[in-house]
């Protein structure tokens, strides 16, 4: 997708219907993207911690969530079309997950806003097979046994919800044994979802 450069980081220009599209096109295709549903607080950490930085800038696709990221763009007189918000994008892609049967991995939040959102969101969209669901309070002793439950499931889209200080990198640094076509990180959206 055409990308406007924010201090470096390659940041989606394409509107919601666009970034479906080319998401759709991801999982038929079976091609690993990490997801990133950058604000401004992200792009400020990635300014401070090169680390970070790394992250921001190896990440398949990069959409404008906060309106000061969609500022910021406009500001380089090269304007996104639009704010993709990571809650709307996360409902678009659950969407399209209805459309095609998708299957689903849930990994986030307490045991208790996990199930509840695996829940509601199977009661939400029928067709899609939720394949799995853990919760994120866990050290890295625990990664290799969960990534071998998701990557068993074979989703086609695992959204992590672990605090934007710690789902990214843990995304970035496990893609690869992941291999989830679709894998973004939704902050604080489960517990929106499981009210
Ligand atoms: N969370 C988690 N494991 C952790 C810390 C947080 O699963 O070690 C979950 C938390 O339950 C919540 C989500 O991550 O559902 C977002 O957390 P928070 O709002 O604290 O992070 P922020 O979005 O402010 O970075």
């Amino acid at each position: 997708v055409p990308t406007v450069p924010i201090f470096g980081i390659r940041v989606s220009k394409v509107d919601m219907a666009a970034t479906v599209a080319y998401l759709t096109e991801a999982v038929h295709t079976r091609i690993p993207h990490q997801v990133i549903t950058a604000n401004p607080i992200m792009v400020m950490a990635a300014l401070e911690d090169p680390a970070y930085m790394e992250i921001m800038k190896s990440a398949e696709l990069v959409v404008p969530d906060g309106t000061g990221v969609v500022w910021a763009a406009n500001y380089c007189k090269e304007p996104v079309t639009e704010r993709v918000a990571g809650f709307d994008l996360l409902h678009e892609l659950m969407q399209q997950g209805e459309r095609y049967g998708w299957k689903v991995y849930l990994l986030g939040s307490t045991p208790e806003v996990i199930q509840e959102t695996a829940e509601r969101l199977q009661l939400q969209y029928p067709r899609v097979i939720i394949a799995g669901y853990h919760d994120g309070y866990f050290g890295p002793e625990s990664d290799d046994e969960i990534i071998a439950g998701i990557v068993k499931t074979n989703p086609d889209l695992l959204f992590v919800a672990r605090g934007a200080d710690s789902q990214e990198p843990w995304i970035a640094k496990h893609k690869s044994n992941l291999g989830v076509p679709i894998m973004m990180g939704v902050g604080g959206s489960f517990d929106v979802i499981s009210g």
